[in-house]
């Protein structure tokens, strides 16, 4: 079908060409766009962008999101494949659970694309397009270690607490790798004290990137922990769970009086947390321009689907537990209160007025 389809572009575009009406774009195919969840302000901004940008392709476009909900995102897949969609591009809840599926989709030649999050323990991935996500943890750490100096000169150790990502998605593992490559020299040589001894993915990871968990959590952790001393920073991978953390630390008094508030990190500047920035409250938190990922990604369809090389940069670092996934990898931007307004307004990313 998809072959039938290519030789009707083929003719139409030869027909266009002599009639000079370029009348043809609506036959390029359908790209079906998995999306984990509309709670979080970035995959809203990825979605949009993605069909903006296949549209401007010729492409016609089925964009859906899961709410977070594993067999929901399953069921969405599912029903692209058998409405015989010609390439997928999926940002998986869980990495783990779509491999049936997708040999689904590698019968019937349907390529597929992981979309910012590996898919795992399957062989039908073409390719993935994403940041850099190690770098993202490295850029975390150096900012939480940049602020603790700032705000905490004369303290030592530095109280910290670490959170983590959610354990079904495999960027959280670089996410928390790159943090700690930073990190465990500072906790080795005792200028950053984790005062709860809770380190390690399996303890500090936070199912699917809840902010209510991480803010139950720090709740805990202040309780049993902070009672005689205060806590002066928080690695916190993703906004929705700084947001979290915030609330929780604010709860117990922090940011007023003798109890200054402590650097919290974060991860896709999401608005709340550019205004919590910007109140002073969250410390930072690391770019990533979407409109870049989807240009990405709706190059290496037309790619494959209209017989080019999709462009990669990385053939050695994703292994998904089958192969390891042909990727291209963008470079993410630490942001705070001193380059938000160049990076997030200079790159009209936002207008001024989303960020009143
Ligand atoms: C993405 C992050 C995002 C997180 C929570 C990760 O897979 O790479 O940008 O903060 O999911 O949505």
């Amino acid at each position: 079908m998809r072959l039938t389809r290519r030789a009707a572009l083929a003719m139409s575009l030869a027909t266009a060409t002599l009639a000079a009406v370029p009348a043809f774009a609506q036959d390029m195919g359908t790209i079906g766009i998995a999306m984990p969840t509309q709670s979080s302000a970035r995959w809203i901004s990825d979605g949009n962008s993605m069909v903006e940008q296949f549209e401007a392709a010729g492409y016609d476009t089925i964009l859906q999101y899961a709410e977070d909900d594993i067999p929901t995102q399953l069921a969405q897949v599912e029903n692209m494949i058998t409405q015989g969609v010609d390439a997928l591009v999926i940002a998986a809840i869980d990495g783990t659970t779509l491999s049936n599926a997708l040999e689904n989709a590698a019968a019937s030649g349907i390529p597929v694309i992981a979309y910012d999050r590996l898919i795992r323990d399957s062989a039908n991935v073409n390719y993935y397009a994403t940041f850099d996500n190690f770098q993202v943890g490295v850029q975390q750490a150096e900012s939480l270690v940049a602020g603790l100096e700032e705000r905490f000169p004369d303290v030592e150790p530095w109280n910290v607490e670490l959170f983590g990502g959610s354990p079904d998605d495999n960027n959280a593992y670089f996410f928390y790798d790159g943090a700690m490559s930073v990190l465990q020299p500072l906790i080795d040589d005792g200028s950053v004290n984790v005062v709860s001894g809770q380190s390690g993915m399996d303890v500090v990871g936070t199912l699917r990137w809840d902010g209510a968990v991480a803010q139950a959590r720090m709740d805990n952790l202040l309780s049993a922990n902070y009672g005689d001393q205060q806590i002066h920073g928080v690695l916190s991978p993703y906004d929705g769970l700084s947001i979290g953390i915030l609330s929780s630390l604010k709860g117990v008094g922090y940011g007023s009086g003798d109890m200054p508030m402590p650097i919290v990190t974060g991860q896709d500047a999401e608005i709340p947390s550019v205004k919590s920035m910007q109140a002073g409250e969250q410390y930072s938190t690391v770019f990533k321009d979407t409109r870049e990922l989807a240009r990405v990604t709706v190059g290496m369809v037309q790619a494959l689907l209209e017989g080019g090389e999709p462009e990669i940069n990385d053939t050695e670092t994703y292994d998904n537990g089958v192969m390891v996934v042909p990727s291209y990898l963008l470079e993410p931007v630490s942001v705070d209160s001193s380059n938000y307004e160049d990076v997030l307004l200079g790159s009209g990313y936002y207008t001024e007025d989303q960020l009143q």
